[in-house]
């Protein structure tokens, strides 16, 4: 590997979109999971990654298991609740508010994931407010949302709508082009020539500016 590929592929946005791209163009028909574990790249075929996921406020399990949860990945659930009433249970794609016997659903997604190798952060900017469908389509890079916050198919770029917004929840310009990236979609963070440097830097982009009225 040529130094300047080194330097490139230390960026994880980068990193993420080269594996995307690789996996789009010679991979497609292998199965994506199995592919990447046996390519030491598990967690690189979603957007949640891999790893256990606690969620905090539950019930304490017995001794021995919270010692072996020592290493797992805490989700804040009061976080997770707080998001998801500031939109009121309705998905930031669709709209929908899932009604359920017991009142609103809704799901609260980590745009980068906590787990290996996405290592995201349990904060606010990081999340949105999905239906299971949209969630499930996130998660598994099926959609994206591009630098105007237009949601969007990954495999052929059509226009799902606009990322419906809240002005008290800022989200993340960073963690949607690294999502961006896994998706293999990425058109920001990378130059084709010339030094990588010069590339626009994560945070650039206007999205985070937007706001819903
Ligand atoms: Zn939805």
């Amino acid at each position: 590997m040529t130094k300047q590929a080194e330097r490139l592929l230390a960026d994880p946005c980068v990193r993420s979109q080269a594996v995307a791209v690789l996996r789009e163009t010679y991979l497609a028909d292998v199965d994506q999971h199995s592919l990447m574990e046996r390519l030491g790249l598990a967690g690189y075929e979603s957007a949640s990654g891999v790893g256990d996921v606690e969620d905090q406020g539950k019930e304490a399990g017995p001794a021995a298991r919270r010692t072996a949860a020592l290493s797992r990945i805490v989700r804040d659930a009061a976080l997770a609740a707080k998001v998801k009433t500031l939109h009121g249970d309705r998905c930031q794609v669709c709209g929908l508010q899932l009604l359920t016997r017991f009142g609103t659903y809704s799901e609260a997604a980590h745009i980068r994931g906590l787990g290996r190798p996405h290592n995201g952060s349990d904060e606010l900017p990081n999340l949105l407010v999905l239906c299971p469908n949209h969630h499930v389509q996130f998660d598994t890079l099926a959609i994206y949302i591009d630098t105007e916050g237009i949601v969007r198919s990954t495999a052929d770029g059509d226009p799902l709508g606009e990322l419906r917004r809240h002005p008290a929840h800022q989200i993340s310009a960073a963690h949607l082009r690294y999502h961006r990236a896994l998706c293999g979609r990425d058109t920001t963070g990378h130059t084709t020539q010339g030094d990588s440097r010069t590339s626009r830097p994560m945070d650039s982009t206007p999205i985070s500016s937007v706001s819903e009225r």
